[in-house]
C-alpha cells in the first residue's frame, strides 16, 4: 500500500464499506478492547508509569533535536563493528539499495541462466512498518523475487493480498473462521482448522522458507547511538530466525529511531511492551550489535550468525517533519498502536479505511507529513477529537493539536469555499451577544430548511442535530426577571 493520496470521496467510500461490515467491527471491537484491557492492567502495576512517559518524551525530544549527532555517532559505531550503513533519501531511493544489495547476494535479476536456483530462494521478512512505507514487497515482486513476510499476521496479509490493518497486529480486523478459510483456500488446509492448527501450518511452511533464504530483511525498534547497536522485539522467534540464519540481514529503519544510550532501553523496554500489546516485556529482545566474527573474533564464539549485516536510514520526508517545532513531536512515536486501540473512528472504520500503512490517529498525522497535506486532506478530520489517544500515548505526544494544525494546513490549502464562508459566518455569529441571539433565532428557522436542503442532508448522515429548543435561556431568564 506504501503512502499514496487519497481524496475525500475515496475515503468517504472506504469509511462508509468498513462501517457496514459488522463482521469486520466486531473482530477489530473484541481485539483492541481485550489489548486496551490488557494495556489498563499492565501500566497499573507501575507506580512511575506518568515519570516514565515524562522521561521517554525527554528523550525522545532532546534525541531529535541533536539528531544529526546522534545519527552520526551511531553510524560511527556500526561501522566500528562491521555492519554497513547506507543512506535513503526517499522510499524510491531505500528499495533501490535494498533490491541491489539482493542483487548482489542473489545475482542481478537480468543476468541469463545460472543464477536461477539463487533467485528462487525466498527473502524472509520480520515485520516492518518502515517497508511497508517504501512498498519494499510490490518492488521485490515486480523484480521477480519472492519476499515472504514471517510474522504470522504479516503472513496472513500477504496471503490474503492486503496490507496491514494495524500497527501491531496486522490482521486485527480478520476472524479466525475468515482466517482458516483463507488457509484452506491458499495452503490447502481444513477449512475447520483450529487457531492451534492453523499456528502449526504457517510455522511448518515457514520453517523451511527460513531454512532456504539468502536473505533476511527486518525493521529496528530502537537504535542506539553510543554502540552502534539496534534493538528487535517479538513474540514469535520469526525476527531471530530472520535476523540470524540468512548469510546477509538487511535492517530497515526510520532517521527518527535513535536513542542515545544502551541505558535508555530501561524506560522504554517497559514502555512499549505494556502499551503495545499489555505484555510487561516481549517474549524475544533481539540486540543486535555488529558482526559477531567483528565483536567477539572468528575464534571466540564468533563465525556465527550472518556473514554481511547491513542498515538502511529512511529519511522519505522525516527531515522536512524535523524542521517543524510542533510537528516535529511526531517523530517521537515509538509504533506501539495504543492510540488506534482507543480510537473511536479507527475502532470503527478500522485500518484500510485510511488508505495508508498507518492507521488511526498517529497514519491521520503522518502520512499527510509524508505524503503531503493536499494527497491526504481527509485523514486530519478522520478525528473526534476526543483525546483518548493522547492520554494513551506512552511518549506523549499531542495528537490532537498534530490533527489540528494539519487541519488548519488542509483549510489554508483549497479546503471548502463553502466551509470556510460557514465557518466564518458562525464565527462572527458568535462574536457578540446579540449577533449571538440573532444566530439562535435564525437557527429556530431554519432548521426545519437545513434538514431538506441537499448539502445539508449529505452533512446530516449520521448526524443528529440538535433541535433548538422553542425559548433560549436568556429568553427565559428575562421573561421570569
Ligand atoms: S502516537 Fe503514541 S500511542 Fe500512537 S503509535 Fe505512536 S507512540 Fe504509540
Amino acid at each position: 500500500m506504501g503512502i499514496h493520496g487519497l481524496n475525500s470521496n475515496q475515503f468517504a467510500e472506504m469509511a462508509k464499506a468498513a462501517l457496514a461490515d459488522e463482521v469486520q467491527k466486531g473482530a477489530i471491537g473484541k481485539a483492541t478492547d481485550l489489548i486496551r484491557d490488557r494495556r489498563g492492567e499492565a501500566v497499573e502495576q507501575l507506580d512511575d508509569w506518568d515519570d516514565l512517559r515524562e522521561r521517554a518524551r525527554a528523550i525522545k525530544a532532546h534525541t531529535l533535536a541533536k539528531l544529526d549527532h546522534y545519527l552520526m555517532h551511531f553510524v560511527s559505531n556500526a561501522e566500528k563493528r562491521g555492519v554497513v550503513v547506507h543512506w535513503a533519501e526517499d522510499a524510491d531511493q531505500a528499495c533501490k539499495i535494498i533490491a541491489d544489495l539482493i542483487d548482489e547476494v542473489c545475482g542481478d535479476p537480468n543476468a541469463p541462466a545460472d543464477s536461477d536456483d539463487l533467485l528462487a530462494r525466498p527473502i524472509v521478512k520480520a515485520k516492518s512498518m518502515v517497508t511497508e512505507e517504501i512498498g519494499l514487497n510490490h518492488l521485490l515482486e515486480g523484480r521477480g523475487l519472492r519476499p515472504v513476510e514471517t510474522d504470522l499476521g504479516e503472513w496472513i496479509q500477504q496471503l490474503a493480498g492486503e496490507p496491514p490493518s494495524h500497527i501491531i497486529v496486522p490482521a486485527i480486523h480478520k476472524t479466525q473462521q475468515q482466517i482458516a478459510e483463507l488457509f484452506a483456500e491458499q495452503v490447502g488446509s481444513d477449512a475447520s482448522a483450529s487457531a492451534e492448527e492453523l499456528t502449526a501450518i504457517a510455522r511448518r511452511i515457514l520453517r523451511k522458507e527460513f531454512a532456504d533464504a539468502a536473505v533476511g530483511i527486518s525493521g529496528v525498534n530502537f537504535a542506539i547511538a553510543e554502540t552502534g547497536s539496534f534493538l528487535v522485539l517479538e513474540n514469535e522467534g520469526n525476527i531471530r530466525l530472520t535476523t540470524s540464519l540468512p548469510q546477509t540481514h538487511i535492517a530497515v529503519m526510520g532517521i527518527e529511531k535513535l536513542l542515545p544510550r544502551l541505558s535508555d532501553l530501561d524506560v522504554f523496554l517497559r514502555l512499549l511492551p505494556r502499551s503495545g500489546t499489555g505484555q510487561q516485556l516481549t517474549t524475544y529482545q533481539s540486540i543486535i550489535t555488529g558482526l559477531t566474527s567483528k565483536v567477539h573474533g572468528e575464534l571466540n564464539g564468533g563465525g556465527e550468525g550472518p556473514a554481511a549485516v547491513h542498515v538502511v536510514m529512511v529519511d522519505h520526508g522525516r527531515s522536512d517533519i524535523l524542521s517543524d517545532d510542533l510537528r516535529r513531536s511526531s517523530l517521537q512515536c515509538i509504533r506501539c498502536g495504543a492510540c488506534l486501540n482507543v480510537c473511536p473512528v479507527y475502532k470503527l472504520i478500522g485500518g484500510h479505511a485510511y488508505g495508508s500503512v498507518y492507521p488511526g490517529p498517529i497514519g491521520a498525522v503522518l502520512t499527510p507529513q509524508i505524503a503531503g497535506v493536499e494527497e491526504a486532506r481527509p485523514l486530519p478530520f478522520a478525528s473526534s477529537l476526543c483525546g483518548a489517544c493522547k492520554d494513551v500515548c506512552p511518549v506523549k505526544i499531542d495528537l490532537p493539536d498534530l490533527l489540528l494544525d494539519l487541519r488548519k494546513e488542509a483549510q489554508e490549502k483549497g479546503g471548502s469555499k463553502i466551509e470556510k464562508l460557514g465557518f466564518g459566518g458562525w464565527a462572527w455569529m458568535m462574536n457578540g451577544p446579540w449577533r449571538y441571539g440573532l444566530s439562535i433565532k435564525l437557527s429556530r428557522m431554519i432548521y426545519p430548511l437545513g434538514k431538506r436542503l441537499s448539502p445539508f442532508k449529505k452533512w446530516g448522515e449520521g448526524r443528529e442535530l440538535p433541535i433548538p429548543a422553542k425559548k433560549s435561556f436568556r429568553e427565559q431568564w428575562k421573561k421570569r426577571s
